[in-house]
């Protein structure tokens, strides 16, 4: 039977970003990627295209973006190089590509979905998972070239300890229903600004940032990844859908509160099997906006 609810949610990371966001400027650049992204995406489902589809076009756009902290413009790490994660879920038939640690890669979300295609294995780390990638196809690319002048002078500035850098969390991710009534989520990330090398956060980990199955939800996570990680959180949202009679908006308070208890902060969206879209976090805000029918919803 054809599913008529399609719905496209994303968002572009949560944190205490207030004074970032004073400019009407800044606003309406972080808006039009947005709106680009689920214009794309929505047009996918709209043709009866996949959620897996709907998922990739739309972080890949979030990627390219130099706002936002994945792909292109990721903050850097402790030595002053970037390494992505990004990780990609089908719920119709609970396949999952990952990959951690990456840097030669433009899109990590389509490195992700090349192994959820190609792979028996869910998760590469490295220059495997970039060899992996470029296996099937992807370009390598100069890591030097992921880097914006932005990124540069705010881990300079980090490093220097001359400010405490705003805490912001520009992770970008994806969850859609398709025609057919298949959910699918997706999660991309620099992770976080003067991080460790080597340090993988919750996106790329299924479950933890990302999660997605036909049968309750599909969700992807934006905040403290060590937190998200350690309550697993998508999984515990989407597991009490499945065990309890629960609302997604109750199920995902309830996941948000667990994580609070430990001191996490962030915030997540997700699609339940019935189109029910949920948006929330406990930070200051989120980037974030769905699309149904024929309406588009960007909050920031
Ligand atoms: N959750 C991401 C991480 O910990 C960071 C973020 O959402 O901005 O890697």
């Amino acid at each position: 039977m054809i599913n008529k609810k399609l719905r496209l949610v994303i968002h572009g990371g949560a944190g205490n970003m207030t004074k970032l966001m004073s400019t009407p400027r800044s606003i309406q650049t972080h808006h039009k990627v947005l709106q680009k992204a689920l214009t794309t995406g929505y047009a996918i489902l709209k043709k009866q295209g996949s959620s897996i589809d709907a998922v990739c076009a739309a972080v890949k756009i979030l990627e390219n973006s130099a706002l936002f902290n994945a792909g292109y413009g990721s903050v850097l790490n402790h030595q002053g190089k970037v390494e992505l994660d990004a990780a990609i879920m089908d719920g119709a038939t609970l396949k999952a590509g990952s990959i951690a640690g990456v840097s030669r890669i433009r899109n990590p979300v389509l490195a992700a979905r090349l192994i959820l295609d190609f792979s028996k294995h869910v998760m590469f780390i490295g220059k495997h998972a970039e060899n992996f990638a470029h296996r099937h196809g992807m370009k390598f690319i100069d890591p030097e070239s992921l880097i914006t002048q932005q990124q540069l002078k705010k881990w300079k500035e980090v490093k220097a300890r001359k400010h405490q850098e705003a805490e912001k969390h520009g992770t970008v991710g994806a969850v859609a229903l398709d025609c057919n009534g298949n959910l699918a989520a997706a999660t991309s990330t620099g992770g976080i600004i003067n991080k460790l090398p080597g340090r993988v956060g919750d996106s790329p980990i299924i479950g933890a940032g990302t999660y997605a199955d036909n049968k309750t939800c599909a969700v992807s996570a934006t905040g403290q990844g060590e937190f998200f990680m350690r309550t697993v959180f998508s999984y515990d949202l989407a597991a009490q859908l499945h065990y309890k009679k629960i609302s997604l908006k109750q199920a995902g308070k309830i996941a948000l509160s667990r994580l609070a208890d430990l001191g996490g902060r962030g915030g997540f969206i997700a699609i339940d099997k019935q189109g029910n879209i949920e948006m929330n976090f406990n930070t200051q805000m989120m980037y974030c906006g769905y699309a149904k029918e024929n309406e588009i919803i960007i909050k920031i």
